[in-house]
């Protein structure tokens, strides 16, 4: 079983903001600003490669209410979900970051040799 199908399981403890019957919103271990959740389905998807627009019509729904929860809807925020070895996906199973608190820069998160190829 994958981390974070654990974290669902609530086998592995986490810090959780929102859940509901399809996904669960819990802040990242290793926040990379004041306010780092990430949102994930409860059912276990590899990546964004494999998510069905049904569960991605909900995501969206559950990753607004987060931003409600939390209060960055004004102030705005960032929503990441990396795919795979290029998009530096470390747990393979689908998640959303959503980033905010601050004023984000963006060079952190599109930090590659421009000249880099497939
Ligand atoms: P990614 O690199 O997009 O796969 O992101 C994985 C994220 O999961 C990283 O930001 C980690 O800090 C985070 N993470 C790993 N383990 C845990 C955990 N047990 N609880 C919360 N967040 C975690
Ligand atoms: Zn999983």
């Amino acid at each position: 079983m994958c981390l974070f199908c654990k974290i669902v399981n609530k086998e592995i403890p986490s810090n959780i903001i929102l859940e509901d019957d399809e996904f669960i919103a819990f802040h990242d271990i290793n926040p990379k600003a004041p306010i780092h959740i990430l949102a994930i389905p409860k059912v276990h998807v590899d990546s964004f490669n494999d998510v069905s627009p049904e569960l991605m019509a909900n995501m969206t729904v559950f990753i607004q209410s987060i931003a409600k929860e939390v209060q960055i809807v004004q102030s705005g925020y960032r929503v990441i979900t990396n795919i795979g070895e290029n998009g530096g996906q470390e747990v393979k199973h689908l998640h959303f970051h959503v980033l905010g608190g601050t004023k984000l820069k963006w060079g952190h998160f599109s930090d590659a040799d421009t000249q880099g190829h497939f």
